[in-house]
């Protein structure tokens, strides 16, 4: 037998790696958006603007007002894994903030053009500073600055041809864009977030701090919608390690729309939970079967040894022990409230 020689096996350039590892995590403009109002987030932010040029991809700008960042730590705030939310690898267990793998800020530099603007508490000015491949491309240089943290990626997926025709061809990733950014506002209710695109002098999403979640909502989504919500809450103490809390808006048999709305944040992180969904889908078509698509948008709080938040590479998904223990308690929940709803309405259109 034997058949050809086996290739031969090389070990690839760091660069090489550190480009194929950035598109893993950088995978569209919009998910770059995410991970830069996560940093604003977790920098204590107030106020967060956007400013988007061609869908992202020529440009993506986010300020915000935030504690800064030290001049010392310039010279490695882009390269891999420096972060100063993690220590400990045990410390991913009881981690509130929405980063910690250091990853986000070095992986834009491999896949984008990244200048960073910033001053901390107490300074007279701030410093500038542009990054490349994980380095600085030349020293911090003084510079004006208001209160924070200003980031500013150019020129996204530059060096990756196929990345960015199929972005240039899909549909512009703005509309993503603003629906992050939408989901934030209605979930960081104190925070006031912006976005609109370069040059533009309206914003496509305008929210301000303020204490109620119903005006955080009518905000950002519009009276019509806040007006066929209804609270939900449940809080689940009975089986010992399976506590958790849930509390949200709903929409009920009046709302309509076309295809439904969920806002979810799990121990305040925006995530995606498919079967989750998938389960309030099917209690809306089986309880209000003429109903459209609901509105959702719910907090769960879980212990956080409970929740395994480094399950997916842009921490869109997370997992959680006792899932399907806590999909159906949340589906019986919205069941009971659909249907003492739909009474009611059935009552006052009868009265
Ligand atoms: P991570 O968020 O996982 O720590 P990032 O690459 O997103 O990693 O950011 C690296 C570090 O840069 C953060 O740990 C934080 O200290 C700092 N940083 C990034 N963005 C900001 C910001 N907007 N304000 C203050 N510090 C920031
Ligand atoms: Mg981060």
């Amino acid at each position: 037998g034997g058949g050809a020689d086996p290739p031969r096996i090389r070990r690839l350039e760091e660069s090489v790696v550190n480009r194929i590892a950035a598109g893993e995590v950088i995978q569209r403009p919009s998910s770059a958006v995410k991970e830069l109002i996560e940093n604003s987030l977790d920098a204590g932010a107030s106020t967060v603007s956007i400013t988007v040029k061609d869908g992202g991809l020529k440009l993506i700008q986010v300020s915000d007002d935030g504690h800064g960042i030290r001049f010392e730590d310039l010279p490695i705030l882009c390269e891999r894994h420096t972060t100063s939310k993690l220590s400990a690898y045990e410390d991913l267990q009881t981690i509130k903030s929405m980063g910690f793998r250091g990853e986000a800020l070095a992986s834009m530099t491999y896949v984008g053009h990244v200048t960073v603007t910033t001053i901390t508490a107490g300074q007279l000015h701030g410093y500038r500073v542009s990054y490349k491949d994980g380095v600085m491309e030349n020293e911090p240089k003084p510079c004006a600055a208001v209160k924070g943290t200003q980031i500013m990626v150019e020129n996204l997926f530059y060096n990756m041809v196929a990345r960015r025709k199929t972005l240039q061809n899909s549909n512009d990733d703005y509309p993503k864009i603003v629906d992050f950014i939408s989901r934030f506002a209605v979930h960081h209710i104190n925070v006031s977030f912006s976005c609109r695109k370069h040059g533009a002098n309206r914003a496509d999403v305008h929210s301000v701090s303020t204490s109620s979640r119903l005006d955080a909502i009518r905000n950002v989504y519009g009276a019509s919608v806040v007006r066929d919500l209804m609270e939900i809450e449940v809080s689940d103490d009975n089986a010992g390690d399976a506590v958790f809390k849930m509390d949200g808006y709903i929409s009920n048999a009046n709302y309509v729309a076309k295809k439904i709305t969920m806002i979810l944040f799990i121990n305040d992180r925006l995530v995606d939970c498919t079967s989750l969904k998938r389960a309030i889908e099917f209690v809306y078509s089986a309880t209000l079967p003429q109903a459209s698509k609901p509105f959702i948008y719910m907090s769960i709080n879980l212990p956080s040894e409970h929740i395994d938040v480094n399950i997916h590479p842009t921490k869109k998904e997370v997992s959680l022990l006792n899932q399907e223990h806590i999909i159906e308690t949340i589906k019986n929940t919205i069941e009971e409230k659909l249907r003492s709803s739909n009474t009611t309405r059935i009552f006052q259109t009868q009265a």
